[in-house]
């Protein structure tokens, strides 16, 4: 396994309780920290913790119960009961990587390179490390060096917007604002934007209220060129693609960002905008490809599709892609047959997935059609709700 974030991880969780002798190599030399970014935490995402770790799902997200629409004065203009899981990066990746022997995860190792013979795949990391193996999985998430090699067309297209990000503490907010945002996701619309703010476990994976943090999702539109080139040039002066980390936007930015929020978001978002220490920004990308499976390889995750948030199925994806995978092993003797049956199906996930989420997007960002309460907008990997 290439890679060891959520999609990893539970590939070689399900390809080790079916009996394989699996490793996972992780380009990172540290265990994995997300600084507690929020996720809406659907079925497939929860699947692994709860039917084969034990987890209880109480332990590990928050229940919603509600989705909530305020207008630019902050009054509720629709309302309506809808049951939501929300957890953290953070926590989902702390309970699955206390499943893995420390045997198994080898951390530090960056692949740059792989053949594949008519048996086995001979794959060589950054440290001069070299494994063999019957299979390989490429979990390497976003900018997957597998993808680029295996499909060098098939390139990420920019969707004109951003995703700030960030994170308070409810026990920084006011009465007013905290009871404004309980129990449900809480959305404003306006032109070319919207914001969302759900709650999300603790740092630490806190679920107890009052140790809990409330989480914001703001997607904002930057013209790709200078516009997005000097949003995502952090502080030390290096342009990032993919992503700033907290601590490295531009304070010229961050203070652009938060007096928009405070002049112009309902004022229980803006307090959870304007609250949050270190805001970080995720550029959004599309990317369709027209296969997963290339002999004794194939792609999983954000390595194969990348679909835009809107549907906060990202891991859910990553999930299924993992269940499918090792379903396909167990039927197929041939390993070649299954990864080609695994493929089928899940270009179809992630085809259908992507359309969709584009679709909801430019609804928001461009048309101006986005509707509270229209039912396509309720998150779910397969279908709204599903
Ligand atoms: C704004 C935003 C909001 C989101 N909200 C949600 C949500 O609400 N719900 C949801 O389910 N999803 C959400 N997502 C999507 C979700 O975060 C991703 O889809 C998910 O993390 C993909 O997991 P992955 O394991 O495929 O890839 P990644 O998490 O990107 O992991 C890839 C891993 O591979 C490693 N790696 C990379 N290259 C190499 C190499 N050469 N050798 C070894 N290791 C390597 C990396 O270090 C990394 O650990 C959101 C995404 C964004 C941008």
């Amino acid at each position: 396994m290439i890679g060891g974030s959520l999609g990893g991880l539970t590939a070689a969780l399900l390809l080790r309780d079916m009996g394989a002798d699996i490793h996972v190599y992780e380009r990172s030399p540290h265990e994995l920290v997300q600084r507690g970014a929020g996720i809406g935490f659907l079925p497939e995402s929860q699947r692994y913790l709860t039917t084969r770790a034990g987890v209880a799902l109480d332990d590990i997200a928050i229940a919603t119960g509600h989705i909530r629409y305020l207008d630019r004065e902050g009054r509720v203009v629709h309302d309506e009961r809808h049951d939501y899981r929300f957890s953290s990066w953070n926590t989902v990746y702390r309970q699955l990587f206390a499943c893995v022997k420390p045997d198994m995860y080898h951390l530090g190792h960056e692949m740059i390179d792989w053949q594949s013979g008519d048996d086995t795949v001979r794959v060589d990391f950054r440290n001069g490390t070299q494994v063999e193996a019957d299979v390989v999985v490429f979990a390497d998430g976003v900018n997957s060096v597998a993808r680029q090699r295996l499909l060098p067309d098939a390139q990420p297209n920019y969707a004109g917007y951003v995703a700030w990000r960030g994170m308070v503490h409810e026990s920084e907010l006011s009465t007013d604002t905290f009871e404004m945002l309980d129990d449900a996701i809480t959305y404003h619309v306006y032109a070319n934007s919207h914001i969302l703010v759900y709650p999300i476990p603790g740092i630490d994976g806190e679920i107890e209220r009052g140790r809990r943090l409330f989480n914001f999702v703001w997607y904002r539109n930057y013209m790709s060129g200078s516009d997005l080139d000097d949003l995502m040039t952090d502080n030390d002066g290096t342009l990032r693609e993919i992503s700033m980390p907290p601590g490295s936007v531009s304070p010229r930015h961050v203070n652009e960002m938060r007096a928009v929020a405070a002049a112009r978001l309902p004022r229980p978002i803006a307090d959870v905008v304007c609250g949050a220490e270190q805001p970080f920004v995720q550029v959004i990308y599309d990317l369709a490809i027209s296969k997963m499976a290339f002999g004794r390889t194939c792609l999983l995750g954000d390595a194969a599709f990348i679909a835009r948030p809107h549907a906060a199925a990202g891991t859910a994806k990553a999930a299924d892609d993992a269940w499918s995978l090792v379903e396909s092993l167990e039927t197929y003797t041939d390993v070649t047959e299954a990864l080609v049956a695994y493929e089928a199906k899940q270009l179809v996930v992630g085809r259908n997935l992507m359309e969709r989420t584009q679709r909801i997007g430019r609804r928001s960002q461009f048309d101006g059609t986005w509707t509270p309460g229209d039912p396509e907008l309720i998150f779910g990997l397969k279908a709204p709700g599903q």
